[in-house]
């Protein structure tokens, strides 16, 4: 790794680098392993001292008994604390977040968790959206409640009447601590606007501490959307998915501003969520190849959407790119995202027979849940991912029987196509 000098700097000149380019190298310095172009795995659980008193000072800053010194960079004590492969890790995924720094853990869970555990206390309220991810909606409505901490949900596709009145139910339950969204929701791509959403936090803050806004951006992130600036204080990602890209790991990051991270950063610590350098490796090189890997499956999305939009058994496509002139969520979109990503839903004409007659058909597309990888996945949303939300629930968030979700990979898009209308084939 690098500290400082040229393997950190993030101009040419008067130019600055894109991301894409400083993922090749950033933070890295090859004369510090052997001339190695790659950075090695840094396998080792601890790491050894020049001296007792450099231990020392290091301990004193891990562990906050005392101010950072100008220029003074925490050492490397122990790969719980900190690795080499990690904090090259998270100086370039801050890079992609516009973040002042990041942090990275063992899963999504775990990134999701430890940074509500380091934000939450007994007696708070929690905003969020709603539907938010499986885990997510599990430790909001099950075990937060175990340590008095509550939740108000409100719905992704209810616009700003939904959240003002979510948002003054939560303020007279408690002290609203965090808003937590997940934008946009999974599977039916409703969006959060930031701005309105920043409004809200703001207003709370006027009478009580301002609620932290922690956005997951998982599904378009970090290519096609950047919450840190349009409000969000914290942003959290699952790298499992995108990021990761090849269906072969689980991780998880928070980025935001450094300070609020540092109470993270020690609850990670003695949560133990930290990830391990192997994984931390593999990262570094899908982050090689993220922008190549989105943009891809970003541009098959496109064009399997358009064709299952022209297919006389398909119903409707949740697809973010078809949200029509005058859909309220149309302008947040074009405010917030920078493309509609790969991850959609649509709906067959009929009910479960027929999605799962579809599903089983497939041969290119794997039947499979998860998202983002180098592969297509379809799954059935209603009777998988979101198998335990309440029948009322889902019909009110538009989870039907007859919705199909594609994650669409990398492959040749006229495959993908072919093997979606051999499937569909069987409705007739
Ligand atoms: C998968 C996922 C998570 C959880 O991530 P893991 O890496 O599986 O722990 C959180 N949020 C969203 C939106 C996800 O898709």
């Amino acid at each position: 790794m690098a500290k400082k000098g040229k393997w950190r700097s993030r101009m040419l000149g008067e130019r600055p680098l894109s991301p894409e380019t400083l993922m090749m190298g950033y933070g890295y310095d090859p004369f510090l392993s052997e001339c190695s172009l790659k950075p090695p795995v840094f396998r080792t659980s601890t790491f050894v001292f020049r001296s007792a008193q450099d231990g020392k000072e290091f301990f004193e800053l891990a562990y906050g008994l005392r101010q950072k010194r100008p220029n003074e960079e925490p050492g490397l004590i122990y790969s719980r604390i900190n690795n080499p492969d990690l904090e090259m890790l998270e100086d370039r995924l801050a890079i992609w977040d516009a973040a002042e720094a990041s942090l990275v853990f063992a899963s999504g869970m775990a990134a999701i968790s430890t940074t509500l555990w380091a934000t939450v206390r007994p007696g708070d309220v929690l905003l969020h959206s709603d539907p938010v991810y499986g885990g997510t909606d599990f430790l909001l409505k099950r075990v937060l409640p175990q340590f008095g901490v509550t939740s108000v949900g409100f719905s992704a596709e209810g616009g700003a009447a939904a959240l003002t009145e979510a948002a003054a139910r939560a303020a007279a339950a408690g002290p609203v601590a965090a808003i937590y969204v997940e934008i946009p929701a999974n599977p039916t791509n409703g969006l959060v606007d930031m701005a309105e959403l920043r409004r809200i936090a703001d207003g709370l803050g006027r009478t009580g501490r301002r609620p932290t806004v922690i956005a997951d951006n998982t599904m378009l992130g970090p290519l096609f959307q950047t919450p840190l600036a349009h409000g969000a204080d914290l942003v959290v990602t699952s790298l499992t998915k995108y990021v990761g890209g090849h269906s072969d790991l689980i991780a998880g990051s928070c980025s935001g501003g450094r300070e609020l991270l540092e109470p993270i950063r020690g609850m990670r610590t003695i949560l133990g969520t930290m990830c391990g350098p192997e994984t931390g490796w593999l990262l570094m090189r899908s982050l090689e190849t993220l922008k190549l890997r989105m943009t891809a499956a970003a541009d098959n999305a496109r064009r399997v959407a358009e064709f299952l939009r022209g297919h006389r058994q398909v119903t409707s496509v949740l697809y973010l790119g078809f949200l029509p002139a005058d859909h309220p969520d149309r302008p947040v979109f074009e405010r917030q995202c920078t493309g509609a990503g790969s991850t959609f839903a649509f709906e067959v004409r009929g009910g479960e027979a027929e999605a799962f007659a579809v599903l089983d058909r497939l041969k290119v597309i794997k039947l499979a849940v998860s998202l983002g990888g180098t592969e297509s996945l379809a799954s059935h949303p209603a009777a998988m991912t979101h198998s335990d939300v309440a029948p009322e629930e889902k019909q009110r968030l538009g989870i039907s029987p007859a919705l199909i979700r594609l994650s669409v990979g990398i492959e040749n898009a006229e495959d993908l196509i072919a093997d979606l209308d051999q499937a569909l084939s069987i409705l007739g």
